[in-house]
């Protein structure tokens, strides 16, 4: 579901329900609520739903489609489009579909099924709540105070003029002008030294109190929620001062790792093109609409996060993300890349575009057109093809050698794919790459053979596939004959069996694996808050308590998969028995210490120690190693 709605009324309506230390609603209270209200139900009544075997289907009210891929669990109490990936429990889909702030879904909810909602208001609660909607209004009177402005700059006009931009793509975008002195806002905000606007980050407190403005003389760009509602700023130097660019902090309003520039604007066009390309910066969205290509959106001055990928797969099947072709574009895509993996469905594309070294989208379209970018859009290099062209320049299999560090190298990327015919085709082009047998190179990969021996459900596996595949009509024929889904990993069905029963945390003696991949990272969170909570958990519970965390991903793709093999929970029951249980045979098998017999969690210093050796274990190189860890 998207974090927009809960963001936009500051933290304080509970991100992380119930864990922020500024929540209001205490978790406990959204676990028990959502083991009473009945997601059947609340859905139903804006989405007529019809009973598909176990489950409820519709037409997905998140994207268009004439068939059905909007999939309701009365047992999971979850709900997940195959089509769009939305997803989520009763209380993100109020938000969503009705575009509820969290504590109003919550409220909704509650009334429903006669309970009421706990109010721990903290001290000081009710005057934050008051100031977060202070902050939007004293966020829209800037935007408009710096739109006025650029009328009255003919150095600002002059250069967006310079750039190509007319008046009307100006406007479009709200762009303005923050005027060359101390305090500007002074003359919009009665008092100057009200402590608000320093939490909208428009205002400095320098030393010794000095306040001024953060935005002097630069040309600004609002920046929009999904509502469209301005949450803050990018302003871009005129002329040569540093830095060039510069955002509004991080602010109870506005998460650079959350928020897309020009998204908001560019939703229609996005449908319309059936794909959203992803730039550097806000220039180029601007830039490229100025010449036509509306559907361009742009991260903030950060590389691109999950929840960023999250956003993009729910707007479009098609991402192509757009980097310079200089050495710093190839390491940033390559970040995208590690975020974009595990959450591509079959279906959904991820493509890679690199522009011609020394131009950003902004000059290319400028000095080529719209022709040109399109071409580029279209020839833009698959995720998968990116994947295995990176992993074999970094490990040229030459030899016996070479190609097993190619294979260690791809281990974890591959690890990470939770779609079963781009893994299944992956595999066997890594296998050809490395001169391997694809059995041999599975071997090697720590995956089961193909077919899933050992599975309960395996029976299911025809079925589910054709479900995945066939609505999107995108699978090629040569990949649909393979006809059999990956087997998970171990970690991953680790993860699904808890997610379908998570009570059973408390009992097992469950691994929390600290290797860093974000797999072993979901299952220690989830292993954390089942075994530690109080409550009586849910898997609506837990996916609400993990909703807009980077483990959702995982999570989601993790009990979609459930789904779509129908486990049933007395399957999960025995699943996670048997994981558990060949989970630590592996560690021992593998030289990692196995549990101790009271289950105590490691030192640290074991932590670190087991850390390292996973990482010489998989060879990878520090630079690898950094980028994987250091979001
Ligand atoms: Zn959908």
């Amino acid at each position: 579901m998207s974090p927009e709605g809960r963001i936009a009324k500051g933290p304080e309506v509970g991100i992380f329900a119930g864990r922020s230390v500024k929540s209001m609603i205490p978790n406990d209270f959204i676990q028990t609520l959502l083991s009473r209200v009945d997601i059947v139900d609340v859905i139903d009544r804006y989405v007529p739903l019809k009973k598909a075997g176990a489950n409820y289907q519709a037409c997905c009210p998140f994207h268009g489609e004439k068939t059905p891929s909007f999939t309701v669990s009365p047992s999971k109490q979850f709900y997940h489009c195959f089509g769009c990936g939305a997803h989520g429990t009763a209380i993100g889909f109020l938000m969503e579909h009705s575009g509820k702030a969290f504590p109003d879904a919550v409220e909704e909810l509650a009334r429903d099924v006669g309970l009421e909602v706990p109010r721990v208001e903290r001290p000081g609660e009710s005057e934050r709540r008051e100031q977060a909607m202070d902050l939007t209004a004293i966020t829209l009177e800037a935007a408009k105070f710096y739109r006025a402005q650029l009328k009255d700059a003919p150095r600002a006009i002059e250069y967006l003029k310079e750039r190509g931009l007319t008046g009307a793509i100006a406007a479009r975008f709200g762009i303005g002008y923050a005027p060359d002195a101390w305090q500007p806002l002074a003359s919009v905000f009665d008092r100057y030294d009200e402590p608000a606007l320093e939490t909208a980050g428009l205002v400095i407190a320098g030393e010794g109190g000095k306040r001024y403005d953060r935005f002097r003389d630069r040309i600004m760009f609002p920046i929009h929620d999904s509502r469209g509602q301005v949450i803050g700023f990018g302003g871009r130097v005129l002329g040569e001062g540093e830095p060039k660019y510069l955002n509004s902090p991080e602010t109870p309003l506005f998460s650079k790792g959350r928020e897309l520039y020009g998204l908001f604007l560019a939703r229609q066009a996005i449908r319309e093109a059936g794909t959203v390309v992803v730039v550097e910066g806000y220039m180029d969205v601007v830039a490229l609409a100025q010449h036509g290509v509306d559907h361009a959106v742009a991260t903030l001055g950060t590389s691109t996060t999950p929840a960023h990928v999250q956003k993009l797969f729910r707007q479009s099947d098609r991402v192509i993300f757009c980097f310079d072709g200089d050495s710093a574009g190839r390491k940033a895509a390559w970040r995208a890349l590690e975020n974009v993996l595990p959450v591509l469905a079959d279906g959904k594309n991820a493509g890679f575009l690199f522009l011609p070294d020394g131009e950003d989208p902004d000059d290319f379209v400028r000095r080529r057109g719209k022709e040109a970018f399109e071409a580029l859009v279209d020839g833009a290099v698959p995720a998968s093809e990116f994947l295995l062209a990176e992993l074999t320049a970094r490990h040229p299999p030459t030899s016996a050698e070479s190609a097993a560090a190619l294979v260690t190298a791809a281990r974890p990327y591959l690890g990470s794919l939770t779609a079963p015919v781009l893994a299944a085709l992956l595999h066997r082009r890594l296998a050809e790459l490395a001169g391997l047998p694809e059995t041999e190179l599975r071997a090697l990969l720590g995956h089961r053979a193909e077919g899933g021996q050992g599975r309960g459900s395996s029976s299911q596996d025809g079925a589910g596939f054709a479900r995945r595949s066939d609505p999107a009509g995108r699978v090629p024929p040569r990949a649909a004959a393979f006809g059999q889904r990956r087997a998970p990993s171990l970690v991953r069905e680790l993860i699904q069996a808890l997610l379908l029963q998570p009570q059973l945390a408390r009992s097992g003696d469950l691994p929390q694996p600290s290797d860093g991949t974000p797999d072993g990272a979901a299952l220690a969170a989830l292993v954390e808050y089942c075994a530690g909570s109080e409550e009586t958990v849910t898997t609506a519970g837990v996916m609400q308590y993990f909703a807009n965390t980077p483990h959702e991903p995982v999570l989601v793709a993790a009990l979609t998969a459930a789904e779509d093999h129908g486990i049933t929970l007395e399957q999960a029951t025995v699943h996670l028995a048997a994981g558990v249980a060949r989970y630590w045979q592996q560690a021992e098998r593998a030289g990692r210490p196995a549990r101790s017999a009271a289950g105590a969690a490691p030192t640290p210093e074991e932590a670190e120690r087991l850390r390292q050796l996973e990482m010489v274990r998989r060879s990878l190189p520090p630079s690898f190693a950094k980028t994987s860890r250091d979001r």
